[in-house]
């Protein structure tokens, strides 16, 4: 197998700077892809930065991949050579827990293969993820990517697409709902697109008041500046359903009281601080908090299709490899309109 070259950060404070390293040999049932596009999540940085612990150096982020099949095993049936196919959060899991089985396969409860800062299956070989020249991944993980989207906009969708699209089937978002989201960035843009598209009533609430044009733009029929949550108390008991997808410490009691009674709040932001929640803000009106993370396979392929229906991608700066230090600063100051992708070809 020829070396694989990439970005790979070396520790928590280091810059990420180019790494070489040796992918497997493709089995029989692997696909090989060339990577084309690899969007920039705020996981990458979270994990770059050791902001949840547990990081394992050289890491090598990326997880929202799109790229040209250049080989497959002799059983892969669902792939040729010359396709196009994209790999999200994860490329394998133990396939035998109830979870796997329903095809939830981020909730494996053996060992799920994260794409990066993971292990393969014998628990011991690191993974290394998109910020690279090529992967190998097993079929059944891989997905398939409709040539009629571009492609850099694609990429977003493998993860900040399906963490969004994923709740917002789960708790049956549609006509007449009243739908908030919370931060406008990667996740909230494509929130918005998605819960516009399934027919519901947007409002997001973002701390930044020049988005306000873009959301609407983007499909929101109403925009609050949420600087201080105090002045979000008019707004209460109006939501169905509100997605949370902000990446640092904010004050959830703020949102779970504009919440109707049996309304749920899910929390896709992953902020490394611990949340506070008032006993009240859940008990008064039965409220519903819920995490959910990104989605199945089969549930990402779904998503897939149902944005090449709606023509829905990812609004997208794209960025050379060797941008990405400066990208993830502008992304954690919330400079980004939405999604930074990487042009691999840049590598
Ligand atoms: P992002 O592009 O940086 O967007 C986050 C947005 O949150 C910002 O644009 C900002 O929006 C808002 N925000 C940031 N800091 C804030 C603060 N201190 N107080 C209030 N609002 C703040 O990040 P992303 O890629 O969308 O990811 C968002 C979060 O979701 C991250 O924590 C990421 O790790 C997590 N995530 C979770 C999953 C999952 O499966 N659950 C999957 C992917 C990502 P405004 O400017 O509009 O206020
Ligand atoms: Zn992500
Ligand atoms: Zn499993």
């Amino acid at each position: 197998m020829p070396q694989t070259s990439g970005y790979a950060a070396k520790g928590p404070t280091s810059k990420l700077e180019p790494f070489t390293f040796e992918r497997r040999e493709p089995g029989p049932h692997d696909v090989l892809i060339d990577i084309l596009y690899c969007g920039i999540c705020h996981s990458d940085i979270h994990q770059v930065r050791d902001e949840w612990g547990g990081a394992m150096f050289p890491m090598v982020p990326g997880h929202e991949i799109v790229g040209r099949v250049t080989g497959v095993g002799s059983q892969v049936a669902r792939f040729k050579v010359g396709e196009l196919a994209g790999v999200g959060c994860f490329v394998d899991s133990c396939r035998v827990c109830a979870s796997c089985k329903e095809g939830l396969e981020q909730y494996c409860e053996g060992h799920i293969v994260w794409t990066y800062n993971g292990t393969e299956r014998d628990e011991k070989t690191p993974t290394y993820g998109g910020y690279s020249s090529h992967i190998v991944v097993d079929e059944h993980y891989t997905l398939k990517i409709s040539p009629t989207l571009p492609l850099a906009n694609v990429a977003p969708l493998l993860c900040a697409g399906i963490t969004t699209y994923s709740p917002l089937r789960h708790f049956k978002v549609g006509r007449d709902q009243q739908v908030g989201v919370v931060g406008l960035g990667g996740l909230g843009h494509m929130g918005i697109k998605l819960a516009a598209a399934m027919g519901a009533e947007v409002t997001v609430f973002s701390t930044s008041k020049s988005k306000e044009q873009d959301a609407r733009r983007l499909g929101a029929h109403d925009f609050v500046v949420a600087k201080d949550p105090a002045s979000l108390v008019t707004l209460a008991n109006r939501f169905d359903f509100i997605l949370d997808t902000v990446s640092a410490r904010h004050d959830l009691n703020a949102y779970l009281n504009l919440l109707r009674r049996d309304g749920a709040l899910a929390l896709v932001g992953a902020s490394p601080q611990p949340l506070e929640v008032q006993a009240f803000s859940l008990i008064h009106k039965r409220r519903t908090l819920v995490g959910s993370l990104i989605g199945g396979i089969r549930e990402t392929q779904e998503m897939l299709d149902y944005c090449v229906a709606k023509n829905i991608t990812s609004d997208v700066e794209v960025i050379p490899m060797q941008q990405v230090d400066a990208a993830y600063d502008r992304t954690v100051n919330g400079d980004v309109r939405y999604r930074f992708v990487i042009d691999m070809t840049t590598l």
